[in-house]
């Protein structure tokens, strides 16, 4: 997988390239990035990417020539062209596992006040990461590359993947690592109990519930099962979830683990 990126503060991003699991997947060769600087497409005297909106208008616009350039020396008919826009599609994670799967994309930033609109009909797609704005693309632009490297095969563990947020309609449930105990706040005994079927079906319960409390929207209510349905029940009553006769048993069992 390559990811090429187009803009015009290239040193933005040598922290990024040169860091934990990124340094690491480039240097195992699993991904490429390449920044390319817009400038350098320039054909002003004097650098110059930008100019005065027609029409009136505050700031400066990016001009189409250099980046209409940059594009036609960095990437062919495979590439996978993205413009960062506020006005692009919301991004998500089905986003991310869709473009891990290209072989090559072209990432756009604008700057200022954004981009000549000629750019759409040079690029595959807008994508937005929120209804909000900043100064640049270069941050939508690690936003991006970060969420998609991670799911480049070899990157990182698939198992970590897996049970991630919204890889289902639900949250991850809650993690702990030591102490088991702090300041008083224990780590729930079922996870100590040593029997990994009964540890997996509480997780989903806790992902259930993380999810009813935290993001109630994500939660498709038509593929949820009769257990499922019934911790929503008691959820909306406002009533405390009880632990199964099965997780009672476990923590009893399990009790000997128990550091
Ligand atoms: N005038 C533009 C508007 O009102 O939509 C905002 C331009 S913004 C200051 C400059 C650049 O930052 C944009 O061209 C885009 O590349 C990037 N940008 C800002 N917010 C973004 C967001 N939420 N998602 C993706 N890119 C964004």
């Amino acid at each position: 997988m390559k990811i090429k990126i187009l803009t015009i503060f290239p040193s933005f991003y040598n922290d990024f390239l040169s860091t934990s699991i990124i340094k690491r997947a480039i240097s195992k060769k699993l991904i490429s990035i390449e920044i390319i600087d817009i400038r350098k497409y320039s054909l002003d005297k004097n650098k110059r990417t930008d100019d005065t909106p027609i029409g009136g208008g505050a700031g400066l616009i990016m001009s189409i020539e250099p980046i209409y350039r940059a594009l036609k020396d960095n990437s062919n008919k495979k590439s996978h062209i993205v413009l960062l826009s506020p006005s692009g599609k919301k991004y998500k994670q089905d986003d991310a596992t869709r473009l891990s799967k290209e072989k090559e994309i072209v990432l756009i930033c604008g700057h200022y006040e954004g981009i000549d609109s000629r750019i759409e009909k040079y690029i595959d797609e807008e994508i937005s990461i929120g209804d909000y704005i900043l100064t640049g693309g270069e941050i939508p632009s690690l936003v991006l590359s970060d969420s998609i490297i991670r799911l480049v095969d070899g990157v990182i563990s698939p198992s970590s993947i897996v049970e991630e947020s919204f890889n289902s309609s639900l949250l991850e449930y809650p993690q702990y690592t030591y102490p088991r105990v702090f300041k008083g706040d224990k780590i729930p005994d079922i996870l100590f109990c040593g029997n990994h079927q009964v540890i997996d079906k509480y997780h989903h319960k806790m992902a259930l519930i993380t999810t009813y409390i935290k993001r109630p929207d994500l939660i498709d209510y038509s593929s949820l099962s009769k257990e499922d349905k019934k911790i929503i029940d008691l959820l909306k009553e406002g009533k405390d979830i009880p632990l199964s006769a099965e997780e009672e048993k476990a923590i009893q069992s399990g009790k000997k683990f128990i550091k």
